[in-house]
């Protein structure tokens, strides 16, 4: 069957004055599929994702989210995205139920119809005896799983994550990283994942590697592999990424 796109960019450039941040981004994400955007700190991801989420333009180029142009009809785009940032953006005096809550009403979403996904979730990620603790008596990785559990609220047909493990340490990583994969597998969602960590693209149905604003390569893992004429996503990676 043929895979709508839930995600499009086409021929994305941007501008920081005279500094190409990003060069003719071009990407595309199917329904349901779980894509890693690969790159060294400073390659631009999220500088794409700014421009994805509307939060800045890009100098020339499109993007559309189920259909829906982020830069003309941001409203109808944004309802279909759900977002983790790359830097936390959970209210730290809050409980998890008011910053849950909080943002359901912000989506116009009835509180009796999500209080039981709440539940639930909370619940698979052993957080419900928590759910009136202040965010700011949680750990690291507690606190991402709530900002998870809050980007999929309204349901987003596409999922963003801007180097969602940053700062975990291992184990609250493993355990992010599963929950992730789970969702992806339990639900027609398409996640779009930037990292740079290497280990983190080896589930990806496809990995996009961004270098200096450019994509270097895009494919699956084996095509990644045999781009680089390698074995190890990690040296396939480096190889890519050094131009050699
Ligand atoms: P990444 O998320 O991959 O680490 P960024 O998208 O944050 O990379 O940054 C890409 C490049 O653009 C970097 O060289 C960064 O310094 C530059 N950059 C990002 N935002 C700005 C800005 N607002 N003004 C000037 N330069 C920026
Ligand atoms: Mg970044």
């Amino acid at each position: 069957m043929h895979k709508k796109a839930v995600l499009k960019i086409n021929n994305v450039k941007k501008y920081f004055n005279s500094f190409q941040a990003l060069n003719n981004i071009s990407l595309e994400i199917k329904s349901g599929e779980l894509v890693v955007l690969l790159g060294p700190n400073g390659a631009g991801k999220s500088t794409l994702f700014s421009i994805i989420t509307g939060l800045s333009r890009a100098d020339s180029g499109s993007c559309f989210i189920n259909g829906c142009d982020i830069a003309f009809n941001s409203i109808n785009a944004l309802k279909n995205l759900g977002i983790v940032f790359q830097q936390p953006t959970i209210d730290l005096e809050l409980t998890i139920k008011e910053n849950l809550f909080f943002h359901s009403r912000l989506h116009g979403l009835k509180l009796q119809n999500v209080k039981k996904k709440i539940e639930n979730e909370l619940s698979r990620s052993g957080l419900e005896k928590k759910i009136n603790n202040k965010v700011r008596t949680l750990s690291g990785g507690e606190r991402r799983k709530i900002e998870l559990i809050r980007s999929l609220l309204h349901n987003p047909k596409m999922l963003l994550l801007d180097e969602p493990t940053v700062g975990l340490d291992p184990g609250s990583r493993t355990d992010l990283m599963k929950k992730i994969i789970k969702i992806k597998k339990s639900e027609t969602l398409s996640i779009l994942w930037t990292t740079h960590l290497v280990d983190e693209a080896e589930k990806a149905d496809k990995i996009i590697i961004l270098s200096k604003g450019e994509i270097v390569a895009m494919g699956n893992k084996l095509k990644i592999l045999r781009i680089a004429n390698e074995k190890k996503l990690e040296k396939a990676f480096l190889k890519i990424v050094k131009g050699v």
